[in-house]
């Protein structure tokens, strides 16, 4: 933790002002602020609720310059006034399949980033691209396609979400490409990722299971536990191997059983896992989103979406994979067998159900929805929460918690003096 409560938010300083060609100018020029004096390369957002890992700020400000926060401005800087708005930090995603009509399994580099423009829309600024269950050698080819957009900085990285997991538990994902987690199969998706391979959801019990998790740990990716039928004894083992994350907590898994617990009070109750939740209102029912955040705690829960193309794009017929997937209602479901495939939900509604259905204070949610994902997946240093020094990406929301402006890397993406 870099700044003091008052940093970002401190009083305008004059200062030299220096050079700084905005790598992306925002969107709206100055001059419509009404309080414009300054060189226009900062803009100082203004007036509203500011939420710091410290705590929450009234009529704070975040200072900004060219892509990053900044922790002063010189006298007369254009100012953008956010009175009655929350001003929390850019949304981290690290679970998500798709959006916008477009998939990360299987679009073009052209699909995959108007996905990753539809989120940014809804308040993401930071996606891993998920991958589902699809031939080894194609996951690869995949791998391939994916990274050159990381190394792009498109995409935070990738998550291969199968194929190494438990056919008892498939959800959504062909059976008949399922195959245990062979540690050499294993590493070939990894390497064919070129570094960029950020997460696994694997079935640990699965024959290989724990050398994987222990094969995945060593070269710095996250073993993720995920559609799995381990037991909770099971569970335990592999969380001691190195597995510190729980793929969509309660979804694709054993339920909470008295005299089997499952995996999941195995990873509610063990400091080392972060537990995904996908807070649509269909995936879980609040009160097992409250029983989670109560056992887990607010700095061990990660809110993803677990999107699929359809996620701010609208219901219709879709692939998953190789699978038919029917969404109505917004909510998606496998043709074959009914299986609930994915979500369409963006992060600003998660947050929005948060804040106001499931009851969670305003900082609880930003933890989980930017800080815990960007500290697990290793980039604490450049998003998930409203630093100096820390790229530019914040969201803004009203009083009822509905997204009236998105700024990513210092541009607006949505701008709140429209929207
Ligand atoms: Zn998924």
């Amino acid at each position: 933790m870099a700044a003091a409560p008052t940093s970002p938010v401190s009083p305008p300083t004059t200062g030299p002002g220096t050079a700084a060609a905005l790598a992306t100018e925002p969107r709206t020029a100055p001059a419509d602020t009404g309080t414009v004096t300054g060189t226009g390369t900062y803009t100082v957002l203004t007036g509203g609720r500011v939420v710091l890992p410290t705590g929450t700020v009234d009529g704070g400000r975040v200072i900004v310059q060219g892509g990053r926060i900044v922790g002063s401005a010189p006298e007369g800087a254009p100012t953008v006034d956010l009175s009655g708005h929350w001003i929390v930090p850019g949304f981290v995603d690290m679970h998500n399949h798709g959006g916008g009509g477009a998939s990360f399994t299987s679009g073009s580099h052209e699909d995959v980033l108007k996905g990753v423009r539809t989120h940014r829309e809804h308040g993401t600024t930071t996606v891993v691209a998920s991958t589902v269950t699809g031939e080894l050698d194609f996951l690869a080819r995949r791998a391939g396609v994916l990274s050159e957009l990381v190394e792009q900085g498109d995409l935070a990285g990738i998550h291969f979400e199968g194929p190494f997991i438990s056919p008892c538990r498939k959800g959504a994902h062909s059976e008949a490409l399922l195959r245990h987690p062979d540690p050499a199969d294993v590493l070939t998706l990894v390497k064919a990722a070129r570094g960029t391979a950020r997460m696994m959801t694997l079935a640990a019990e699965l024959p290989g299971g724990l050398e994987s998790v222990r094969l995945l740990t060593d070269h710095g990716v996250i073993a993720a536990l995920g559609h799995t039928d381990a037991t909770y004894e099971q569970t335990v083992e592999a969380i001691d191997a190195g597995a510190t994350v729980a793929t969509h907590l309660f979804n694709a898994m054993p339920p909470l059983g008295h005299r089997a617990p499952g995996p999941i009070a195995a990873l509610l109750e063990d400091e080392r896992v972060t537990v995904e939740l996908i807070n649509d209102g269909t995936h879980l029912h609040p009160a097992a989103l409250g029983v989670a955040l109560r056992c887990a705690g607010a700095s061990r829960v990660a809110f993803i979406t677990d999107a699929m193309d359809a996620a701010g794009f609208g219901d219709g017929t879709y692939a998953l994979g190789p699978l038919e997937v029917e969404v109505k209602d917004g909510v998606a479901r496998v043709v074959e067998n009914g299986s609930i495939a994915g979500s369409t939900l963006t992060l600003d509604t998660a947050f929005k159900r948060a804040a106001t259905i499931d009851g969670l204070g305003v900082e609880d949610v930003v933890r989980a929805i930017s800080a815990n994902p960007a500290r697990l997946l290793g980039l604490s240093d450049r998003v998930g929460s409203l630093e100096p020094g820390k790229d530019a990406d914040a969201v803004i929301l009203d009083a009822d918690f509905t997204l009236k402006g998105v700024l990513h890397k210092g541009a607006w993406v949505v701008d709140p003096r429209t929207a």
